[in-house]
């Protein structure tokens, strides 16, 4: 983690809607991320509250704390849904991911070129 770029920005988490299957919370069998913190999108998904409704934090995560672009942390971090785990900000060739960079774009953070050798 020590040379992840996202302990430094959270852009992603303060920028979409993050949205999961609906058992990944608490309530269902073997499900993780406290139900409470959650809203129901349909039948089958279900997605993280947000704490801001405008400006570039829109749709910040009700989970997230700290400040983006400087520090922030994930207070669910154990138990956060398969969306979450699986949002590298690199691809498997180490490149950076359009939505990754876009999100820090509208905080103002500069794109990052690749992942550190
Ligand atoms: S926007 Fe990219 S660098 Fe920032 S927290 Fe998300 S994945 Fe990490
Ligand atoms: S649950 Fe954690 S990792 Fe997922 S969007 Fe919210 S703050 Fe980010």
């Amino acid at each position: 983690m020590s040379d992840s770029p996202c302990t430094a920005c959270g852009a992603c988490c303060a920028g979409f809607r993050v949205s999961f299957y609906w058992a990944e919370a608490d309530d269902a069998p073997g499900g993780t991320v406290p139900v409470a913190l959650t809203e129901t999108v349909s039948p089958h998904l279900r997605c993280m509250k947000v704490a801001e409704r405008s400006g570039p934090d829109a749709w910040r995560c009700i989970a997230l704390k700290g400040r983006v672009g400087k520090q922030v942390a994930c207070s669910i971090y154990p138990l956060r849904s398969s969306t979450c785990r699986e949002f590298d900000p690199y691809d498997a060739r180490g490149r950076p991911l359009e939505a990754c960079n876009k999100a820090r774009a509208r905080h103002g953070l500069p794109p990052l070129k690749g992942r550190p050798s």
